[in-house]
Parts: structure tokens; C-alpha cells; sequence
């Protein structure tokens, strides 16, 4: 066991523990006490401890696709504008390509303190890869299909990628999730070569209204309910989605029409439809964006999924947070792709909403990236908190300078940029170099590969 104190201790279940100490035994939490109430191994120092942030929604393997991002919101181009060149970028891309962006994605997203991902993958083979990093996450596979051939095939991928969750076995036997990441990353090798439990899940994304048909939506709702899998689905991203469901015209249907995937027959009624669709489904449920659905209230096990620098690179309408506040729907915070947003960083996106709504309570806000993403992928029982019997993923990030050391240190964290300086996943510290001289008093590396207590000991 181990234990770190740190100036403040965020364990967002409960308020900010100053001086507090959370204690580590193997991948567990096993205590976190006020300061004075347990000894600390380790005094962190200066510092911040929060629990490990979870972006739900991702799609890395689009992470090395920037070139469709729209410049700015006044040059942003129609969503199937958008959509069409994302669509080319796919078409084009190797596995190798695809590959090569989800390591950078994953990278990106551990170096801005992301523990968990919910990614969206394009593609069955690239399961082995999310499996072998030190991250966790739910991998939802992405289906398409409008036309009745194409939803058929996109039915069947859904029910072989299932297939494991279905039958119990969401494991890859004999993975190690930390072999194959970038030495940076990965354990001392006595450790990378030992089996480890998976710490990804199999969840389905069916796209969106305008890419799936209705029959395709209830299968995959159903494969899903079987194993009480994650679903993630697009909805009501922009105003075109909306005139291709209410007239069967617009930009979306000139743009299916031109890749030769129009079928009127096989587009869902209406939002209101699959939500009520959905609404039977017992597993996790996030919409995706939802931005200009009007905000009603939603079963308890489904989330609103915002993406606040996404939505304003589109000049979308202003995003309804208040509404889905008022509905009392879970809200989590998101980045999408770096398709259509500047980086992975999710504590940027926090930020980037207490400017935006600077009443929202910044507990609340950073609830976004933690507690409620956790619960909104069902993982609510093992992570998203500092609590006893959770798993041991936690981030530090320097106190602010500049800010007085009394301030609300969730507070802090939003009206600073300060950088994550270090991050622990399952109990194990993994280096972030590029922030160490701004952490001096953050544990030193035993050796070149991850940060360890002083006393080189049993962890
Ligand atoms: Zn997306």
C-alpha cells in the first residue's frame, strides 16, 4: 500500500479534502482521509489529485485527419459538407494510417489526463491495440448503412464484434494492456509481459438518423440490450439532419445521393421516434451532441453527450445545456474528433464551458469529465470518484500560480491552464515529461519509464 497527500485532494464524491491523502493498494483505492487522519507515504506537494477525466466520446482513429477542421466558426462549412471530406479521408486511409492515428489519439488523450475513452472505432482489427494501451475505455463499433444491403452487412459486423459481450467473454484472453504503447508509456517489461485483465468494453454505435436504417437501429439496439452493452448514437447534430427527417431533402439527401447510399425508405420517422426506441434499452445510452434537440427528460441510464468546442467550430446554434439542466438529464463532456476539434485535451473543454456559463458550479462542470462520465458509460461503480474499492486512476496537476492558495481548488483548475502533470492508471504511475519541471515535487522516475514512490517499493 501506498499513500499520497496531496494540498488538495478532489475526490468528487464528496468537497475537496485539503491537505487530504489517498491511500493505493495494487489497482484499488483504499482510503481517502482528511488531512491528519492517515499518514502519507508520498506529500505530493502543491498539488491537486482528481479522480482520472473520461471523454466519452471519441473517434481516434480519425486523430491524424485535421485537415478537416473547420478553421474557424465563420468558416465552417455544412455538416455534410464536413461529413463528405471525413468520408473521403476513411476511404483513403491504410490500416496502417488508421493504426498510426489511434496511437496518436491515445497518446494525446493520456497526456491530457484521460484514464477512460469511449471511443467510436471504425474498425473491428484495431480492438487489440485499445486493449494493449494502459487506458480503458468502452470501444463502441461504428455501423452504417441506409440501404437495405448495407444495414444488413453493418448488422452482421455489429453481431460478430458483440458476439464476446454476448457470451461473457469481453476479454481477449492473454492480453497484456500494456505491451505494445510506446516505451514512455509502458511498465518495467517483467510487468508488460505478465497477462493482465482487459480493461476495455464492447459497446455498438449505430452513426446517426441520416446514416442508419430504422432496422439497423432496432438491431442494434436489441445485440446491444443482450449484453447490456454501451450504444452511442449521433443525434440531432445540425439543422440539415433535422430538414432530411422532416422533408426527405436537403444537403444530407443530395450528399447520400452522391455517394450512392440513398434510400428514403429506410430513414427513421423522427428523433422523438428512436428516442422512444432507445428509451427500452437497459445499458448505457449517450446521445451525441443532441444540439438542437428540444431538452426533455431521459431515462436515468441515458446521457446527453456535449462537445462545447465542436459545436462552436460549426457555429451551431447556442448549445442547450440549460434546458438539459432543468430536465435533470446526466450531461458529460466530450471532444469528438480531432476532425473537427483542436486537440483531445478534455479539461480544456471544461474550461472552455466556465467561460461559457460561468454560474454552472465548477464542481458541477468538472462532474462532466468524471463522476457523471462514469456513470454515463455504466462504469460508475469502479471509476469516476476518489472513493474506497474504486479503482486507483487518478490525475495531479500543479496548483495554479497566481491563484490564492484558499481559492476552491475546482475553481482553480478551470480559471487556469495548468497542464496534467501526472497521471495514474490501476495504481500505476505513468510519466508525462513534458510537465515534470512544473510537478518538482511529483515522485521521481525509478527509472526511465514511469514515476515511482521515492521508495522504490511494492508497486
Ligand atoms: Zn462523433
Amino acid at each position: 500500500m501506498r499513500s499520497y497527500q496531496a494540498r488538495w485532494v478532489v475526490p468528487m464524491d464528496r468537497p475537496p479534502l485539503p491537505g487530504g491523502v489517498v491511500a493505493v493498494a495494487g489497482d484499488t483505492i483504499v482510503s481517502v482521509t482528511p488531512a491528519g487522519e492517515t499518514p502519507a507515504d508520498v506529500d505530493l506537494g502543491d498539488v491537486i489529485l482528481l479522480p482520472g477525466l473520461i471523454n466519452v466520446h471519441t473517434h481516434l482513429d480519425l486523430s491524424e485527419a485535421a485537415a478537416c477542421r473547420p478553421a474557424s466558426a465563420s468558416a465552417a462549412v455544412p455538416l455534410p459538407d464536413w461529413l463528405e471530406q471525413v468520408v473521403a479521408i476513411r476511404r483513403h486511409q491504410t490500416f496502417a494510417q488508421r493504426q498510426e492515428a489511434m496511437q496518436a489519439g491515445l497518446l494525446a488523450c493520456w497526456q491530457a489526463g484521460v484514464t477512460t475513452v469511449g471511443d467510436i472505432v471504425t474498425d473491428p482489427q484495431l480492438w487489440p491495440m485499445l486493449t494493449r494501451s494502459p487506458l480503458r475505455g468502452v470501444a463502441f463499433l461504428e455501423v452504417l448503412g441506409l440501404t437495405l444491403p448495407r444495414a444488413e452487412a453493418a448488422r452482421r459486423a455489429a453481431e460478430a464484434w458483440l458476439t464476446p459481450a454476448l457470451s461473457g467473454a469481453s476479454s481477449l484472453a492473454g492480453t497484456s494492456p500494456l505491451a505494445g504503447f510506446p516505451v514512455s508509456a509502458a511498465a518495467p517489461s517483467s510487468e508488460s509481459a505478465e497477462p493482465a485483465p482487459c480493461r476495455w468494453r464492447r459497446g455498438v454505435s449505430p452513426h446517426a438518423p441520416y446514416s442508419v436504417r430504422r432496422e439497423l437501429f432496432a438491431a442494434a439496439l436489441d445485440l446491444a440490450a443482450q449484453g447490456q452493452c454501451p450504444v452511442a448514437i449521433h443525434l440531432a447534430e445540425s439543422q440539415e439532419e433535422a430538414e432530411l427527417l422532416h422533408t426527405r431533402r436537403g444537403a444530407f439527401r443530395d450528399l447520400l445521393q452522391r455517394l450512392g447510399v440513398w434510400d428514403p425508405a429506410g430513414l427513421i420517422p423522427s428523433w422523438e421516434a428512436l428516442l422512444a426506441w432507445a428509451s427500452s434499452h437497459r445499458g448505457p445510452v449517450l446521445w451525441i451532441h443532441a444540439n438542437y434537440l428540444a431538452p426533455r427528460s431521459l431515462p436515468a441510464h441515458h446521457t446527453v453527450v456535449y462537445c462545447p468546442r465542436t459545436h462552436a467550430a460549426f457555429g451551431h446554434s447556442p448549445y442547450p445545456l440549460p434546458g438539459w439542466r432543468h430536465a435533470g438529464v446526466r450531461l458529460c463532456l466530450a471532444t469528438d474528433s480531432l476532425a473537427s476539434n483542436p486537440d483531445l485535451n478534455l479539461l480544456a473543454e471544461a474550461r472552455f464551458v466556465h467561460q461559457r456559463y460561468p454560474d454552472l458550479p465548477a464542481e458541477e462542470v468538472l462532474g462532466m469529465i468524471t463522476r457523471e462520465a462514469a456513470a454515463a458509460l455504466g462504469s460508475e461503480a469502479q471509476l469516476g470518484t476518489l472513493t474506497p474499492g474504486k479503482a486507483a486512476d487518478l490525475i495531479v496537476l500543479p496548483w495554479p500560480p497566481g491563484i490564492p492558495t484558499h481559492t476552491d481548488p475546482c475553481r482553480a483548475i478551470l480559471e487556469s491552464a495548468v497542464p496534467v502533470a501526472g497521471v495514474m492508471i490501476a495504481g500505476r504511475w505513468l510519466s508525462v515529461p513534458n510537465n515534470r519541471r512544473q510537478s518538482p515535487s511529483l515522485p521521481e522516475n525509478d527509472g526511465e519509464q514511469r514515476p515511482a514512490p521515492p521508495e522504490n517499493g511494492e508497486q
